[in-house]
């Protein structure tokens, strides 16, 4: 048995048989043959093309069944590929010439198809390297026997293990039958761990070791209130884990605030508790954890994973599907957000070095008008359906929102000439997330109908600690004070100019913050659905005032771990008995 230790980022206790996702890194061994031996590679290379056809013709069925016709038709790329006979007969050549290996004949043959490829002035071709890639992969992992595992395995409940889990992996696994997450790398804003709270399964990233200790089909314990994961344990650490599990779905129960009380103090003042949503698995949430609305949509995830960019008609059957299901409360669309860590397959862009700091949200979509444009125009059309609104991501300058406003002004030009509907007073938001756009945030009130403060990226920006890199994870802290300053004078400055301003970071889930996010006078929290009801009782339990004082204190503190003691020590105070149940587990 051995207990590894990493970054709790899902609470919860998850036990099952771990799946190890391979990471897709090949080593291609380069072997001399002998002549009696190559008819025996070019067997092995045949009945790899043939295995590989069969596996792609499966999956094309499924999708057909589970997505329709137009999606499976991806897939026709990849099967001409493992027919394409000038590029079979030169990986012949090598072996019978060369006298290599079947693995190396076959990647050397692909590299050169790709290079040919990549030198075309042609679009299209150069945009099929993607499937050549994928196929290869697959013809690769046939040939090593490299027990590469991937998601369409996870056929029953196990715990998923992997390096990393790229979004679109996230997005497209099988979520029933995830038991647990665990990650080598990531913090607690990586999008592996929202995904993982939004849907509450137990998740522990920041492992660093984690795929080098557990292997497919181990026993394994993910504690994801501890941050702890336990590889083989002994029967007894088992039982003890199971007892934890029980007790930990016992004291969720126990938050049972009914749906419909709204989130309002002892002292009479309102705040808007909303949710985050990010796949549509967790559009029932918002209903069930009693959220007043999606005060966070983020829209990448309707993107994410497709061959081809979805278009204007398919982004808006998505988005009035969300804005129906949600009615009467309301949505807040964010335009996407991609770069960072979260990538399209089409446009395709050259990697950075410092992503999170690059080519990401509006800084892309300003760069790519038709991409924009039919989202915003999506976006319009559904604000006839439902209470829409739509917000701009990662703005840190005035210009960037005033371009932003004036192409969706062009949109709606476009829409009323088309005869299209729309709502012509749609509410426009701006995100604060970068410390410029928090210092500027009495010119961008002037031109918002409303902020929402997203503290994920505002901490990793102001305290220059990447959110996802477990290795600076202990200095990413909510509580530092210099955010705290930073969101106290957004909300003077919203205020002020009279726009309301939320919060749709994670920490506005966490119900110690909340109480300080309360005092501190936000208007709106947006969290992961399951975080609601225990957020809602929490500040039915208090008063605003009190929380106006403590968080003025709060506020003044030199350090993250001294603000977080005196936020403790204050609501032990005012909850009481309630204390351990709402704020601490
Ligand atoms: C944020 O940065 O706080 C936020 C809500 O956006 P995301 O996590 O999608 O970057
Ligand atoms: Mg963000």
């Amino acid at each position: 048995m051995i207990k590894l230790k990493g970054i709790a980022a899902s609470s919860g206790v998850g036990m099952g048989t771990a799946l190890c996702l391979g990471r897709e890194e090949f080593t291609v061994p380069k072997e001399k043959i002998s002549h009696e031996d190559i008819s025996r590679e070019i067997y092995r290379l045949e009945e790899a093309l043939i295995e590989t056809r069969r596996q792609i013709t499966t999956l094309q069925k499924k999708i057909a069944q589970d997505l329709g016709f137009d999606h499976a038709k991806i897939f026709e790329a990849h099967l001409l590929v493992l027919e394409d006979r000038v590029l079979i007969e030169d990986i012949i050549q090598q072996i019978k010439n060369k006298k290599v290996n079947v693995e190396y004949a076959f990647w050397q043959s692909i590299k050169k198809y790709i290079d040919a490829l990549l030198k075309l002035d042609d679009d299209y071709l150069r945009e099929r390297v993607v499937d050549i890639e994928d196929v290869s992969r697959r013809v690769l992992r046939k040939l090593l026997k490299k027990d590469v595992t991937n998601l369409g395995d996870l056929k029953e409940k196990m715990v998923v293990v992997a390096h990393d889990l790229s979004p679109t992996q996230t997005a497209s696994l099988p979520k029933e039958n995830v038991l647990a997450f665990v990650a080598d790398v990531g913090g607690r804003t990586s999008h592996t761990a929202i995904i993982a709270r939004s849907l509450r399964i137990p998740a522990v990233v920041g492992l660093e070791v984690a795929t080098r200790n557990i292997k497919s089909g181990d026993r394994v314990i993910v504690d994801g209130s501890e941050g702890a994961v336990i590889v083989q344990p002994t029967e007894k650490v088992f039982k003890d884990y199971q007892r934890k599990s029980e007790r930990f779905v016992k004291e969720m129960k126990a938050i049972t605030i009914p749906k419909i009380l709204k989130a309002k103090t002892q002292d009479k003042r309102k705040i808007i508790v909303s949710a985050n949503i990010e796949l549509p698995e967790e559009l029932p949430l918002i209903e069930e954890y009693g959220a007043e609305g999606i005060g966070l949509y983020r829209t990448e995830y309707v993107f994410l994973g497709k061959r081809q960019l979805p278009d204007e008609e398919e982004q808006y059957r998505a988005y009035v599907n969300v804005a129906k299901k949600v009615a009467p409360s309301s949505v807040i669309i964010r335009t996407i957000d991609i770069g960072g860590d979260k990538f399209l397959s089409q446009p395709q862009v050259p990697k950075e070095m410092s992503p999170f700091l690059g080519w990401r949200a509006i800084r892309f979509c300003l760069a790519q008008p038709d991409i924009f444009k039919a989202q915003l125009r999506a976006i319009l059309r559904a604000s006839a359906e439902g209470e829409v609104k739509v917000m701009f991501p990662m703005i840190s300058g005035l210009e960037e929102l005033t371009e932003a406003k004036k192409i969706l002004e062009e949109c709606k030009r476009e829409l009323r000439r088309e005869g299209k509907k729309f709502n012509e007073s749609i509410s426009v938001g701006t995100m604060i997330e970068v410390p410029s756009a928090a210092l500027i945030a009495d010119a961008l009130a002037k031109e918002s109908h409303f902020f929402s403060i997203g503290t994920n990226d505002l901490i990793q920006y102001s305290l220059a600690v990447d959110r996802a890199n477990e290795k600076v994870a202990y200095l990413y802290e909510p509580g530092h004070p210099a955010v705290l300053r930073l969101i106290a004078s957004v909300v003077k400055d919203a205020h002020n100019n009279n726009i309301w301003v939320g919060m749709c970071g994670e920490m506005a889930g966490e119900s110690l913050f909340a109480f300080l996010l309360l005092g501190l006078g936000l208007d709106e929290l947006s969290m992961p659905p399951p975080s609601v009801p225990r957020v809602k009782e929490l500040i039915r339990s208090v008063k605003y005032e009190d929380a106006k004082l403590i968080a003025e204190k709060a506020v003044r503190l030199s350090t993250a771990k001294d603000v977080e003691r005196y936020l403790q020590d204050e609501l032990r105070k005012i909850l009481k008995d309630n204390f351990e149940r709402l704020v601490m587990t």
